[in-house]
């Protein structure tokens, strides 16, 4: 038994069992906790998938003048290595079952990012019978970011919230352009 000031653990079963559960106790006490969250604030990989013109801006962001890789965000290929899905603008309806599939295939612990007037209240497509909001598709939002187009520096800045909240910081939920 492995005792500290708030919790204990209670090591049962068999040794495979016993070591899964005293890393995942290890896994959520300081300065693990900590040193795990500031990996992953720093390792945010989204998967390439563009639902609109929004998209353009966030290539911007990682293109050679803003660099998303020095904040750690690095575009992945695949949805089964991503942790950060970025919905970038208009989605359809079409669109949006695609987006839950991918966010669905993303391993935990992962983050969602919704950028463009379009995807947060409709922009100018509001009137229109296919157009989902990012809060509608039933996935959580973490950050939203207003704006059309929502401007590279406004995508940077809302990644340097996620990232705070993700160290544990509060952090606005939505990024005043
Ligand atoms: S917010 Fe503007 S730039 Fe972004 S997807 Fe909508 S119309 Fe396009």
């Amino acid at each position: 038994m492995i005792t500290t000031e708030k919790q204990e653990l209670l090591l049962t079963g068999n040794v495979e069992s016993a070591a899964k559960k005293a890393a995942k106790w290890l896994l959520e006490r300081k300065p693990v906790k900590t040193l795990r969250d500031w990996g992953i604030s720093f390792s945010l990989w989204p998967p390439h998938l563009t639902t609109s013109c929004c998209g353009t801006e966030f290539g911007a962001f990682a293109a050679a003048r803003f660099d998303s890789e020095r904040f750690g965000l690095l575009p992945f290929s695949g949805a089964r290595q991503s942790n950060l899905l970025v919905i970038e603008g208009t989605m359809t309806r079409k669109m949006a079952r695609a987006v839950r599939v991918v966010y669905e295939q993303m391993p935990e612990p992962k983050y969602v990012i919704a950028m463009g007037a379009c995807s947060l209240e409709g922009g100018i497509f509001w009137n229109s019978y296919n157009l989902v909001l990012a809060s509608e598709i039933g996935i959580p939002v973490d950050i939203y970011l207003p704006g059309c187009p929502t401007r590279p520096e406004a995508l940077a800045r809302g990644l340097l919230m996620l990232q705070q909240r993700i160290r544990g910081k509060t952090a606005q939920a939505v990024v005043n352009t």
